[in-house]
């Protein structure tokens, strides 16, 4: 397998609660360091807010995910100071083609002025965006990010939240005037909270293939239903930095 990204490990260090034993207190707390809780973190601190984010891992996203950034989240990457890295990395595209078995049947270009001053989407794999996102946190002094401090309890109270922490060096507590949850899409603290997500949910299985191949093909969305090389099912394709495509296969 050709390897086209190093995964950076982010070390442990020791937060100043472990040494004194006394629990911290922040106005702003965010729990996941991933595209959402790294967001939050930078809008809030870049508008002068003190923000501690807080994230059970060492690295940036594995494997395959976030793929497809539109205006509106390049707009968001500019106003963050990460728009320009993020375009020139990424794959810029305009034109979306699909396919019906082997004939195309419909095509878009969401952007049918050049004058534009970001494309209609770019393609960048999700933990290039996470590195510039955390690369991004630490150019703001009032952004402080502990990684592998796992949140295992949370108390909602009338003014604040309580948190537990878990970390290599041992376990601790910390309260926050306003508690951002952003620990992904299976949530423990919601879970903790007996939360639950509202909205619909589909259900399906893919398998998605990252193919390292030196193609001189459009940078272009193609999606196919029932194509003679997968019948019955959809394909999508699309193609990342790094010379990576992307397949999403549809498995039913
Ligand atoms: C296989 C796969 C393919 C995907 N493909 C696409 C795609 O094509 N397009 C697309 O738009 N999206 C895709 N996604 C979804 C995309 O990855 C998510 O929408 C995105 O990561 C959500 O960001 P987030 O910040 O909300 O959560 P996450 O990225 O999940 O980040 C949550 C963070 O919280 C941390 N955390 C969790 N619990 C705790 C805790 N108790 N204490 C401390 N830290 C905690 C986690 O370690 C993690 O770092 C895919 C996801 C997967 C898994």
């Amino acid at each position: 397998m050709q390897k086209t990204f190093t995964y950076p490990k982010f070390d442990f260090v020791p937060p100043p609660e472990l040494a004194s034993g006394q629990p911290g207190h922040y106005p702003v707390v965010v729990v996941g360091a991933g595209p959402v809780g790294l967001s939050a973190a930078i809008d809030l601190a870049q508008m002068g807010q003190r923000v501690l984010v807080l994230d059970n891992d060492d690295t940036v996203s594995i494997g395959s995910r976030g793929v497809c950034y539109a205006k509106r989240a390049l707009e968001v990457l500019d106003r963050m100071g990460c728009g320009d890295k993020f375009v020139q990395k990424g794959v810029s595209w305009d034109v979306g083609r699909t396919f019906f078995r082997e004939d195309e049947v419909f095509s878009f270009n969401l952007r049918p002025q050049e004058h534009h001053l970001r494309p209609g989407m770019v393609n960048l794999q999700q933990y290039y965006l996470e590195e510039y996102l955390l690369e991004r946190c630490k150019q703001l002094p009032n952004l402080e990010i502990r990684f592998k401090n796992n949140v295992i309890a949370v108390t909602p109270e009338e003014e604040k939240a309580t948190l537990r922490i878990e970390t290599p060096g041992g376990a601790y507590g910390l309260s926050a005037d306003w508690l951002i949850v952003a620990d992904g899409a299976r949530s423990p603290i919601r879970t903790m909270l007996g939360l639950d997500i509202e909205g619909k949910i589909f259900m399906d299985r893919f398998l998605i293939a990252d193919v390292v191949m030196a193609a001189d093909y459009p940078a272009e969305r193609w999606f196919w239903f029932d194509p003679p090389f997968h019948p019955n099912q959809s394909v999508l394709l699309h193609k990342q930095a790094d010379n990576v495509w992307r397949i999403d296969f549809q498995l039913g």
